[in-house]
């Protein structure tokens, strides 16, 4: 079985699937020519807990999260099934690096998680566990549990993180196409700089050492998944950077893939 890449995505408002532009043909893209993994792991910003927390359901219901979008996006589901002996196996390795742990029986699958996977994997026939972030502990701390899931790789599993490179509502012009914002842009090409040189140090002082840092991010949440993303590629593997679109002036809609040099990696030129 061949090492599965990393990706993390963007994935913006959650009317993006209402109409579709450059990010969600990307994802169908990227679901089209990305190796079928046999199951996928999910850190979404939007799902916090005490300590890192996977859920064992077995048919996790489509959570619709949000409030004030259009009728259509309530009647959305992502039927895929859960991963129960998966979520052990997370488990397993998070104690295995000295990490706490929990699970629960219930939790179903957030917009963070079902918005972009019902683009890149619209069969919704790939079993899928979410594990839950833990805002307040900072980007460090995502790395290290990235790194400590690094096996899954090699085991078929899709790690998959999901949040925001930029995650300022101020930032936003709702209901028009209006242009980015000029530190929207400034913090996302340094983000993809950064990383393009595997600067991980830096990286994890973004607040202080990126253009705008702070600003970009008000709250943290929405950035702790690329970081949990970067733990999990291998030191020195470096991403392509996929940058679709900004949504609504401010939200990038970047994203990262981490992938093996071998067999030959996809370049999404088409
Ligand atoms: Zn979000």
């Amino acid at each position: 079985m061949s090492r599965q890449p990393v990706l993390f995505v963007s994935h913006g408002a959650p009317d993006v699937l209402l109409n579709p532009g450059a990010a969600v043909h990307m994802w169908e893209t990227l679901g089209a020519d990305l190796p079928r993994p046999r199951a996928i792991l999910v850190i979404s910003a939007h799902w916090a807990a005490k300590e890192p927390t996977v859920s064992t359901a077995a048919t996790p219901e489509t959570i619709h999260d949000f409030g004030g979008f259009p009728a259509e996006l309530y009647t959305m589901t992502y039927p895929a099934p859960g991963a129960p002996a998966l979520a052990t196996r997370v488990r397993e390795l998070l104690a295995a690096a000295g990490l706490p742990n929990a699970e629960v029986p219930e939790r179903g699958l957030d917009h963070g998680a079902w918005i972009p996977l019902k683009a890149l994997y619209p069969e919704a026939d790939i079993p899928v566990v979410q594990l839950a972030l833990q805002p307040h502990a900072g980007p460090d701390w995502h790395r290290r549990i990235g790194a400590a899931l690094r096996p899954l790789r090699d085991e078929g599993v899709l790690i998959l993180g999901s949040g925001a490179v930029t995650h300022n509502f101020g930032w936003l012009t709702w209901g028009t196409n209006s242009q980015p914002r000029p530190q929207a842009i400034a913090f996302s090409d340094w983000i993809g700089e950064t990383l393009a040189r595997d600067d991980r140090p830096t990286l994890l002082d973004y607040r202080r050492l990126a253009p705008h840092g702070a600003d970009a991010h008000p709250s943290e949440e929405h950035l702790l998944p690329l970081f949990a993303a970067l733990g999990a590629a291998q030191p020195g593997e470096k991403p392509l950077r996929l940058e679709p679109e900004y949504t609504y002036g401010g939200l990038s809609m970047d994203a990262y893939l981490w992938q093996d040099a071998s067999p030959a990696p996809i370049t999404l030129e088409h």
